[in-house]
């Protein structure tokens, strides 16, 4: 049956190394209907970062008349000089056309999305172990030793707030997690609460 409803919001969040930039674009290369949040940010672009693309690049001053706006669906303040945010705008208009939206961000702000938006789905990709996360880190061969004992130590206090999310997905192979994220979506636009539309039509006393 064909439906028209409001797209989901996917905030999906896992330890660095994880795979979740690799799980989210196999996800999304299956499903034209999946779009990715852009945040804004106040730090310079790396070398290669196009502005729209890999973040919207702010000034201090436009990042704070977007807080006076409530422009933001979640924003933080990270290592003490930048800030980073989620766009509300075009999360709202996406889910209005009834495409779903993905926010690929850290447990902190995965918290403040999930306050401020109780149908939000809240997803966690884990790794296999903490053994193997480390030795993805170490394969990806560009993370000195400090670097990786650092990553490994946030890896296990954002794996302790893993019961705080809807759904884990181990990614240990792609295809696999990809599948259970399609599984997650499908499950969730069949919860009965996503259908009141369909639902009051067949109980609406429509002639039979
Ligand atoms: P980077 O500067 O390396 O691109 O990102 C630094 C940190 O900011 C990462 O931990 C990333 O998850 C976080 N971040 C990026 N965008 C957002 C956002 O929109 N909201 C929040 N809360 N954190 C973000």
């Amino acid at each position: 049956m064909a439906r028209k409803k409001k797209g989901l919001l996917l905030v999906v969040s896992g330890p660095a190394g994880v795979g979740k930039g690799t799980v989210n674009a196999a996800l999304m290369a299956k499903h034209p209907e999946i779009r990715m949040s852009v945040s804004a940010t106040t730090r310079a672009p790396r070398p290669g970062e196009i502005d729209g693309v890999h973040y919207f690049f702010k000034t201090k001053d436009e990042f704070d008349r977007m807080i006076e706006e409530n422009a933001f669906l979640e924003y933080m303040h990270v290592f003490g000089m930048n800030y980073y945010g989620t766009p509300k705008a075009f999360v709202e208009a996406e889910r209005e056309k009834g495409n779903h939206v993905i926010l690929e961000i850290d447990v902190q702000g995965a918290m403040k999305v999930k306050a401020a938006c109780p149908d939000a789905v809240m997803v966690f990709i884990a790794p296999p172990s903490l053994k193997i996360l480390k030795e993805r880190l170490v394969g990806r061969g560009t993370e000195t030793q400090e670097s990786i004992d650092v990553r490994t130590k946030t890896a296990l206090d954002e794996l302790k707030m893993l019961p705080n999310y809807d759904y884990m997905v181990v990614n240990d192979v792609v295809d696999e997690a990809v599948a259970e994220m399609e599984s997650i979506l499908t499950a969730e636009l069949c919860r009965t609460g996503r259908n009141t539309e369909p639902i009051s039509k067949l109980t609406g006393g429509e002639t039979i």
